[in-house]
């Protein structure tokens, strides 16, 4: 098993004001995150360092490079990858996943570089197919099909575990695969009123598993190597945002997604640092606690390959959250 990749990455301030009006609030020095100001509160000299820290100036592309490509190029070799963003609501998970025009995310520049990859490899037959769903409330509904709501998830010898009923689109190029996710966008808002809400309550979970198998299979050595066939899965996972939901205050429906998504994603704390705690003393693995451990299962652990960006807002409004944020990385790291 190897490390996983931990890294963090602070956002702009909303406003110039929250940023001069009050000072920067957490510096930024190599791979280290430190908070500067207020001098004297309970929280000055909190300081954390991870594999990666970027500051508000990075780009998408500089954190695909320095992040997620290995992931990438180890999934077309055959490992399965994910990569997750992790952080409270407003503080840059859709935007490093998703990007901009301007800056693409994470998933449109793993997709690009997946076609390209397979592109160079002449030895070998590509069959890709892809899926995006969502788990909100511990219901997984299905982004590319809007009728398949509610799947459950299944495990057989041949299959593995796998989730019932979920669309897979097989794809040939990357085109193809952003025009798919951006239709399956459409249906995540069906019947939302407020997009960002939804999505923010809510995990989503794109995949692309990869099925390659050598040419000359016909050939009796090849057909009998293990190598004849590969077959590799990438997840590529918006989390739904970590802030603590009020106990008073939030209504019935607010309160309830926030047990569920406190719920999972302390679930997925767990597995995390079980898995980055290394293969001696690790003991039980609590897969089946929550639906999002359940799926990433086969995709966790073992020969995979994982990160995860955890993505902070620099305001000073947003420190308690942050410090959370901060925490459930040293957890992973
Ligand atoms: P989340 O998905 O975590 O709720 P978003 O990705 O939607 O947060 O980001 C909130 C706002 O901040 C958006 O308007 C987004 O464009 C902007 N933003 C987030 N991160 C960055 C960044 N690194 N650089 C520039 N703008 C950012
Ligand atoms: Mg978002």
């Amino acid at each position: 098993m190897e490390k996983i990749c931990v890294a963090v990455r602070v956002r702009p301030p909303a406003s110039e004001q929250s940023f001069s009006g009050s000072g920067a609030y957490w510096k930024v020095d190599d791979n280290r995150v430190s908070l500067l100001k207020p001098l004297g509160s309970p929280f000055s000299g909190l300081s954390y360092a991870f594999d990666h820290v970027f500051d508000e100036t990075c780009t998408n592309a500089k954190v695909y490079e320095l992040l997620t490509k290995d992931i990438i190029h180890a999934v077309v070799e055959g490992f399965n990858g994910t990569a997750f963003a992790y952080g409270q609501t407003s503080s840059g998970k859709t935007f490093t996943m998703n990007g901009t025009e301007k800056d693409p995310g994470i998933i449109h520049r793993a997709v690009k570089d997946i076609f390209d990859r397979i592109q160079m490899i002449s030895d070998r037959e590509f069959l890709i197919r892809i899926s995006y769903m969502e788990i909100y409330n511990e219901e997984i509904n299905d982004l590319f099909a809007v009728e398949n709501q509610k799947l459950q998830i299944h495990e057989s010898l041949e299959r593995g575990i796998f989730v019932s009923g979920l669309r897979e689109e097989i794809v040939n190029n990357a085109e193809q695969v952003l025009k798919l996710i951006e239709s399956g966008e459409v249906n995540r808002h069906f019947g939302e009123t407020n997009i960002n809400v939804r999505s923010s309550r809510s995990h989503t979970i794109f995949r692309m598993v990869i099925e390659s198998k050598g040419k000359d299979t016909n050939s009796v050595d090849n057909y009998f190597s293990t190598d004849a066939i590969r077959v590799s899965v990438l997840n590529l996972v918006d989390l739904a945002g970590s802030e603590r939901i009020a106990k008073t205050g939030a209504d019935g429906v607010r309160l309830k997604e926030g047990k569920h998504i406190n719920k999972s994603l302390m679930i997925l704390g767990n597995v995390i640092n079980k898995l980055s705690d290394g293969a001696k003393n690790r003991g039980h693995i609590p897969y089946r606690d929550s639906k999002l451990t359940r799926i990433l299962q086969p995709a966790l652990g073992g020969n995979a390959k994982t990160s995860i960006i955890c993505t902070i807002a620099p305001e000073e409004i947003h420190i308690e959250e942050t410090k959370g944020t901060l925490q459930f990385a040293s957890r992973a790291n």
